[in-house]
């Protein structure tokens, strides 16, 4: 038997979430069994938990997109018991049951291993959107960030993105200005190094002005939409975003004008599909240049029981940092 958040669906559509006993019969297929020790949550799951958003394929559904722990039993040989090991993304905890469960079994090409410097612990506050924050670090470093440029702004700042992309970049030496709407998280963003706080307000509004003073040497960018398009107009000559999250809306409704006459590069950064080798080189990174007591800081512990009301918190804009699940 395993324990589990299992999403159940009536037969009016409405969900439910409850903390369960289950069979380990019910597992899905796959090479390799993994006893969970720790999750997360992220906005994708908020919305698995929940109302599932499309993202569901099946009911009743285990969600929880990222997990780390040990492996108990594997079919593959890059997996023995006893093996530390992290999975973010390939649909787990939509498509595929995921890590709200003390156990989980999924295919080996999605793992990789926990490197030594983290603890299971750690690789959950970090998560996905650690991951992405550091994929989107990467992505602006091969397009030629570098400290001493200027400022680097930070959209959606106390986010998880957001919250870990801050951490990151202030801990290279980046002067970081993070965008919040919400003024309270300002010592929080100072604690994690931000070296200034830019009002929501200021950058959310669409301007008729393609082009703006050069302000940014570099953005990740957690929230899309109109803000996205305006700091388009602000970016210095050359720099690059990293679009990461549509928080505040799919919509680009943008000039082209920035790329044309300031050389300004538009990232994409996916972190669901990313290959292994990319993966591993990001975990690497994370474990050398994320500052983890900066990160502890950051977290707030939960219990499977707690995630039909964070799920409701996430979607609602009102979770700070990172929230790891201790699932036993
Ligand atoms: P969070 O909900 O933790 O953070 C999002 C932040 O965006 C909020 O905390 C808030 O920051 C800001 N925000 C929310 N609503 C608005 C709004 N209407 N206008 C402007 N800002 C807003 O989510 P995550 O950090 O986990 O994810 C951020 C985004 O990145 C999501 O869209 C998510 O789907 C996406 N994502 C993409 C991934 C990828 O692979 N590309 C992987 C992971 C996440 P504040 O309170 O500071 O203003």
């Amino acid at each position: 038997m395993f324990k589990a958040l299992l999403v159940e669906k009536d037969e009016g559509g409405a969900t439910r979430a409850s903390v369960q006993e289950l069979d380990d019969d019910r597992l899905p297929e796959g090479e390799v069994t993994v006893a969970v020790e720790y999750s997360t949550l992220n906005y994708k799951d908020g919305l698995c938990i929940g109302p599932g958003g499309g993202l569901v394929r099946q009911y009743p559904h285990v969600p929880g997109i990222d997990f780390s722990g040990t492996v108990e039993t594997s079919d593959d040989p890059r997996y023995a018991p006893g093996d530390k090991v992290i999975l973010t993304g390939w649909r787990v905890g939509e498509a595929h049951w995921g890590g709200y469960a003390t156990r989980a079994r999924v295919k080996a090409d999605w793992l990789v291993p926990l490197p030594e410097a983290l603890s299971a612990r750690d690789a959950m506050a970090v998560g996905t959107a650690g991951l992405t924050a550091m994929l989107a670090v990467m992505a602006l470093e091969r397009h030629g960030l570098r400290t001493g440029q200027g400022p680097v702004l930070v959209t959606g700042a106390a986010g998880g993105v957001g919250s870990v992309a801050t951490a990151i970049l202030a801990s290279l030496g980046h002067e970081v200005a993070a965008v919040t709407g919400r003024p309270e998280t300002e010592d929080y963003l100072r604690d994690l190094g931000a070296a200034s706080i830019v009002a929501r307000s200021e950058l959310n509004e669409t301007t008729k002005k393609p082009l703006e003073s050069e302000r940014w040497a570099g953005c990740v960018d957690a929230v899309g939409g109109a803000m996205l398009a305006r700091v388009l107009g602000q970016m210095n000559y050359g720099a690059s975003v990293a679009a990461v999250g549509l928080a505040g809306g799919a919509d680009l409704p943008a000039k082209v004008i920035p790329f044309l006459l300031r050389g300004v590069n538009l990232l994409g950064i996916d972190s669901v599909m990313q290959p292994y080798d990319n993966r591993v080189a990001a975990w690497d990174r994370i474990a050398r240049d994320l500052p983890m007591e900066k990160l502890r800081a950051m977290i707030r512990p939960a219990r499977l029981d707690d995630l039909p009301a964070l799920g409701a918190e996430i979607l609602n804009g009102q979770v700070r940092g990172r929230v790891v699940v201790d699932v036993a």
